[in-house]
């Protein structure tokens, strides 16, 4: 049986899609088998971050019983494959966020990673992603607004016994605007699994519509990704070079 993480967040644009593609993507190319699930039913956003096409069968007509999940699901060029959802106006009348679980049950028997791009907050289309997952990871900006969010969303998932797995923090500056690590850590009393720093990389990748994994894999967010993978995958990343001085104090305070 695979296992099915929802990548949520309380506050909405902190970086849920680009952390699914990029997780997606990086346990793509270390050889797991893996399928991405755009949950986001109202905004679906990962066919715009992967360049995936404008698809005739997507997870709404599974969620409506019009179609077989085997018929929704789509290989990208990397080998990745994606369950995408509508785009379409007309469809958003008729999603059924309550039948993801249904659908990740059946989808966890044909990957051993099936990753789900939740909305964000705490709506029905959010909690459908919650509900329907193993585990869960929890993407936060460090910002006390976010952060604060993000501990809503850990309580509401610990209230229906989901197991958290920790928390990626993203667009990381280091300046001292930031909310410090530490006190991140403090509030939200789980594992941070990940630090993925701001890097411009990641937007030009969205521009050109892939993963900066693909098109930009030494950079410091792509870097950041593998390694994050890697430990979700529970094996050593050997594709990056020896960790420096911060990084090893990093890895150390088990932070990366
Ligand atoms: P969400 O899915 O949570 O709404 P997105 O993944 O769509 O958030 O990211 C929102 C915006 O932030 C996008 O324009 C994306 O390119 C940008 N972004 C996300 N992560 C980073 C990062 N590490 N560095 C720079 N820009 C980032
Ligand atoms: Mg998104």
């Amino acid at each position: 049986m695979g296992k099915v993480i929802a990548i949520t967040s309380g506050k909405g644009g902190v970086g849920k899609t680009t952390s699914t593609v990029n997780l997606g993507a990086a346990i793509n190319a270390l050889g797991g088998d893996i399928i991405i699930v755009d949950a986001n039913l109202t905004t679906p956003n990962i066919g715009l971050h992967l360049g995936a096409p404008i698809v005739p069968i997507s997870l709404n007509h599974v969620l409506s019983n019009k179609a077989k999940i085997s018929e929704a699901i789509y290989e990208h060029e990397s080998g990745t494959k994606i369950l995408p959802s509508s785009l379409s106006v007309k469809e958003l009348k008729k999603i059924k966020p309550e039948k993801i679980p249904g659908v990740t049950k059946k989808l966890s028997k044909l990957a051993d990673y099936i990753i789900l791009d939740s909305a964000a907050g705490l709506g029905s289309e959010a909690l459908g992603a919650i509900e329907g997952a193993d585990e869960l990871i929890i993407v936060t900006n460090p910002e006390m607004p976010a952060v604060t969010d993000a501990l809503k969303t850990i309580k509401v998932a610990e209230e229906l016994n989901k197991e958290i797995k920790g928390v990626i923090l993203n667009r990381v500056r280091n300046k001292r605007s930031e909310m410090p690590i530490s006190s991140i850590k403090e509030m939200l009393e789980v594992p941070i699994l990940g630090v993925i720093p701001e890097d411009k990389r990641v937007q030009k990748a969205l521009l050109k519509r892939d993963a900066v994994i693909h098109l930009y894999p030494k950079s410091k967010a792509s870097r950041a990704y593998m390694n994050l993978s890697s430990k979700i995958m529970g094996k050593r990343n050997n594709n990056h070079e020896e960790p420096g001085f911060w990084q090893r104090i990093r890895l150390n305070l088990g932070l990366d």
